[in-house]
């Protein structure tokens, strides 16, 4: 049996791994269009802020780790078609050489690519300019290089999703002003507005130039300087004439208008798709947005073709078929993929969207649906805020943690948690008792049943997400 992968990130390398894990015999071959297989990308933003000083050590595991357990890891080495029919692979290698790679069993892990906005001269500008998309290692050197190769003063972040403000933490850690601009209302927009205001008084206290409901529309070079062009409630601003950076306080009012604002980069994270033209051409059945289509098992609707991690639709526990591209989501289905590759029947039990984001000195996190996302899959939710320390009050150090609690006001089904606390209110864990109850549905009421653990300087008798659910069943007033 040749298992053959294609995509060397987290879920091609688990689908190896998988394999490996359960037969040492098979024939595994993993081949990635780039030099970097099992790079944790998620850490990119703590390599570029200097908390993590060499970029080797984002790899999850080294290239001859993988290697010592047989698996064949063939890097800078491009599929370019799949033949279903005959089971096999061309791929092109740097040097412009193509290879054939025969298969009987294919897992396609190809990913995503960083979303190109519709930005006037977009097109014409890269790394070269200082103009940045962020996905790779490959893009995080040039971003590197753009910081350390010329003097840095300002940055222009597009985009103020989980990646934008951890990359506007980790430039500013680096003495770089930042500015951060998003088109929504307001700065990470998968959670509500009522806690993501905490995350943008965050980002403000820090130094970061804030500017929602505010577009770019265009980036030019003049002098060597970067022109970021917008228009929208940041263009109501009063800005410095030397700079642009904003001065005033907000208007408040989307003027229409334009204005301008020069940086010495801008960097562009305005999210993902999903990378799936090989699958395509391959005549791998695609979903509207583009991802590949899978059953639970992850196969494809191909012979002997799985796929898994970013370039697929993803099964969510609440809602069906989805498109969540996560890396924890990513490492699940290409375990599942891998397994079933190769004889195995196991299914991906589903996600739920669980995401955490540390942006300076807070967390945000949520999982399962949010008010109108449930509302839009049949549920008859309502959704509660509350507010309560982590620990016991009269232990130094605590801290108020705000949870949005939506429930299914027919069944008392636990749907969704939203939560905001400082780093040290463990915001991230309390997060993923919710998203287990979620999973095992469970109601409010018995959400505030389970035995917690508590000790003053940890916790209280009934925890912050008991709390939470209580105010759910008892909302006030
Ligand atoms: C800056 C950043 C921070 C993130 N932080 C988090 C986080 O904190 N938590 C979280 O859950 N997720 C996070 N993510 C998302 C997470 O990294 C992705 O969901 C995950 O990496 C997806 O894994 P994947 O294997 O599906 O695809 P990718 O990581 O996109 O890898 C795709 C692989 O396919 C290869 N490839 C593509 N086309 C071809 C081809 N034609 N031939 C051969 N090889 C090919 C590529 O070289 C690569 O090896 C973050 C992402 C970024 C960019």
């Amino acid at each position: 049996m040749h298992l053959l992968v294609i995509g060397g990130s987290d879920a091609g390398i688990s689908a190896a791994l998988r394999a490996r894990e359960l037969d040492g015999e098979v024939d595994i071959t993993v081949v990635l269009a780039d030099a970097y297989p099992n790079f944790s990308i998620c850490g990119i933003p703590y390599y570029v802020s200097g908390d993590v000083t060499d970029w080797h050590d984002l790899a999850h595991r080294s290239r001859s780790d993988i290697e010592a357990l047989g698996i064949t890891v063939v890097t800078d080495t491009a599929a370019e078609r799949i033949d279903v029919a005959d089971h096999e692979v061309t791929a092109r290698g740097r040097g412009g050489a193509t290879i054939e790679l025969g298969y009987d069993r294919l897992v396609i892990a190809t990913g995503a690519r960083p979303v190109r906005p519709p930005i006037a001269g977009i097109e014409h500008l890269g790394p070269a300019e200082g103009v940045h998309l962020l996905h790779t290692m490959t893009d995080t050197h040039a971003v590197m290089e753009t910081i350390t190769g010329r003097r840095v003063e300002s940055a222009v972040i597009v985009g103020a999703g989980y990646i934008g403000l951890e990359m506007a933490e980790a430039l500013c850690t680096r003495g770089i002003e930042v500015t951060e601009i998003e088109a929504l209302p307001e700065v990470l927009p998968t959670v509500d507005r009522e806690l993501a205001h905490l995350v943008r008084d965050e980002l403000t206290g820090h130094g970061v130039d804030v500017e929602t409901a505010t577009k770019v529309t265009g980036i030019d070079v003049s002098s060597g300087r970067l022109s970021v062009e917008m228009t929208g409630k940041a263009a109501g601003r009063e800005r410095s004439a030397k700079t642009g950076r904003a001065t005033g306080r907000a208007t408040g009012k989307a003027t229409g208008g334009r204005s301008e604002q020069v940086a010495d980069m801008v960097l562009v994270v305005t999210g993902v798709e999903p990378d799936t033209t090989l699958a395509g051409k391959a005549g791998i059945d695609l979903a509207g947005n583009g991802a590949i289509v899978v059953d639970r098992r992850m196969a494809t609707n191909a012979p002997d073709v799985f796929a898994a991690g970013d370039c697929v639709v993803t099964h969510h526990v609440l809602i069906g078929e989805t498109y969540l591209p996560l890396g924890t989501t990513a490492h699940k289905q290409g375990r599942v993929a891998g397994e079933n590759a190769i004889g195995g029947d196991r299914c991906f039990a589903g996600s739920l969207g669980t995401q955490v984001v540390k942006v300076f000195d807070v967390v945000a996190a949520r999982t399962g649906l949010r008010d109108d996302e449930a509302e839009a899959a049949g549920f008859h939710p309502r959704t509660e805020g509350s507010i309560a320390d982590d620990h016991k009050a009269y232990y130094p150090g605590a801290g108020a943690v705000h949870v949005r609690t939506t429930g299914d006001a027919k069944s008392g089904r636990l749907l969704g948690v939203q939560m905001i606390g400082a780093i040290r209110t463990a915001v991230h864990k309390r997060i993923d008792t919710a998203a287990t109850a979620i999973f095992a549905g469970l109601t409010l009421d018995e959400l505030s049943d389970l035995d917690l653990s508590y000790t003053p300087p940890l916790g209280s008798p009934w925890d912050v997400l008991q709390a939470a659910a209580q105010r759910w069943v008892m909302p006030a007033g």
